[in-house]
């Protein structure tokens, strides 16, 4: 009774739907209001520097950018030190800075961490 039993619980699970997912192949479903890695549009940043004064972890730094319109400062952001709060996002003025939904930055270095304006795509 109890072999039968113990065939019968190992079976249960045999065929049970796995909990989890081939990853990378297979992803999971985010939610909408899922918070990642930062994108920005370079053509309508206005380098208020908005993004950078509200950050409560110093996570982003103005610094000098190429432009088709000459230097400008723009955001670079440490996802090291990110906390995905989106105030950044929430602050800025022209919506310029947004979260996507992408949340791969695996790196060997912490320098790979820290990305440029133009790295923000
Ligand atoms: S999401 Fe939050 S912690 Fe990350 S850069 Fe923006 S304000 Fe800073
Ligand atoms: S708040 Fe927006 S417009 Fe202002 S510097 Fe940051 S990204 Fe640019």
């Amino acid at each position: 009774m109890t072999i039968l039993k113990g065939i019968y619980e190992v079976g249960k699970e045999v065929l049970k739907k796995p909990s989890t997912l081939e990853y990378p192949e297979h992803k999971e479903n985010l939610a909408d209001n899922y918070r990642g890695i930062h994108k920005l549009d370079m053509k309508t940043c206005i380098s208020c520097g908005a993004c950078a004064r509200i950050c409560p972890n110093q996570t982003i730094d103005m610094v000098d950018t190429e432009t088709d319109k000459g230097t400008k400062k723009m955001p670079q952001v440490n996802l090291d030190r990110c906390l995905f709060c989106a105030l950044c996002e929430e602050v800025c003025p022209t919506q310029c800075l947004i979260l996507t939904k992408d949340y791969e930055y695996e790196a060997y270095d912490r320098r790979d961490y820290v990305r440029r304006p133009e790295d923000l795509k």
